[in-house]
């Protein structure tokens, strides 16, 4: 298996490298600039309907173009007293989504507790799940448990077949992922009518943005019931971030001042106005605050004298808190933007 950029000693492991070549890319413009021309700078928050939940980078996978650079060897994981604080501060509250996402947030041993304690407030949950982890033998009753709890799935397929998916999440995980989601639809998951939610992500395997999702999901709807008789509610498309494993990608294949050039082209002021960050809290596995999961990883917390720590949380000085941008955020605002509400893994 594949190892984490922190495990290679890869410099691009460091929030800092990352940041320094993003502010110095040669064909784009400052993110600030195109937005001041979209009279959308300084960016702020409208309010805030997601309150997401990155309990840390442990994940079974280590997929070549994950933006958390997760993996089995990352030990960073939220503890079950940031946990507890976490619905503490989300019952002073009428925050009506919690997402919890990592790594594999199943992996986290406080990670039914939240699920279980947030829908005791009567607040809808969602699991950024990778399905492989529904397979592994210390998860025997995950699905189960979703379902009881009625947690929507959103989970992660770059493709319909397994060599490009395989290419990307690793050797066998596509034939893992189609296993776990013939097992979730046998409890009713992305059966229409059920109540029980599965949605795809489908993200690029290349340097390039994402298809119209519309054309997109229509294909995989049609090949996975024709070849492996899954069915799922909707998918949602989103581009790669220029960060982390996908940014190691770019650098590598020469593809990096392209396709921040291509990003930047297709800068969108509509999917600028409606970027995720706009409605959603995001809390690292510490329990610092961040506009986004972007953002998290990047080391960017909350600035603009908003509170960047869960036990300073205070909804009023958050719902319009100016929001911390970068070149990254280009990867937001291209062609029709990233519409799954947030990162997935
Ligand atoms: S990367 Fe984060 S801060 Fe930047 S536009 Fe996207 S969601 Fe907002």
């Amino acid at each position: 298996m594949a190892l984490s950029l922190l495990a290679r000693h890869n410099p691009l492991a460091s929030a800092e490298q990352q940041l320094h070549i993003l502010a110095n890319s040669t064909t784009c413009p400052p993110f600030e600039q195109r937005m001041a021309a979209a009279s959308l700078h300084p960016l702020h928050a409208t309010g805030i309907t997601v309150f997401q939940i990155n309990v840390g980078k442990l994940c079974n996978q280590t997929c070549r173009h994950c933006h958390v650079d997760a993996g089995p060897d990352r030990k960073e994981i939220m503890s079950r007293e940031t946990a507890e604080l976490c619905i503490t501060m989300l019952a002073k509250t009428d925050i009506p989504t919690v997402d919890i996402t990592g790594g594999a947030p199943e992996l986290n041993p406080n990670f039914r507790r939240l699920v279980e304690q947030a829908t005791q407030l009567e607040r809808h949950v969602m699991d950024r799940c990778n399905l492989s982890v529904l397979l592994l033998p210390s998860q025997a009753d995950l699905a189960e448990f979703l379902a009881r709890h009625r947690v929507e799935v959103i989970a992660s397929l770059p493709y319909f077949r397994a060599s490009q998916t395989d290419a990307q999440r690793g050797n066998g995980v596509f034939d893992k992922s189609i296993e776990a989601m013939q097992l979730l639809n046998r409890l009713g998951y992305g059966h229409e009518g059920s109540g029980l939610l599965l949605n795809l992500v489908h993200n690029p395997v290349g340097a390039f943005l994402p298809p119209k999702q519309e054309a997109v999901e229509a294909q995989f709807r049609r090949e996975l019931q024709r070849a492996h008789g899954v069915t799922f509610n909707h998918l949602y498309t989103i581009t790669n971030m220029p960060i982390s494993r996908f940014l190691e990608f770019l650098m590598d294949s020469g593809n990096y001042e392209g396709y921040m050039e291509r990003l930047a082209n297709a800068f969108n002021p509509a999917a600028a106005a409606g970027v995720m960050c706009r409605y959603t809290l995001s809390i690292g596995w510490d329990g610092t605050l961040y506009d986004c999961d972007f953002n998290q990883m990047l080391d960017l917390p909350l600035n603009h004298g908003a509170p960047r720590h869960l036990r300073d949380f205070d909804p009023a000085r958050l719902h319009r808190r100016r929001i911390v941008t970068g070149n990254h955020c280009y990867g937001c605002t291209a062609g029709t933007g990233s519409s799954c509400g947030g990162a997935v893994t």
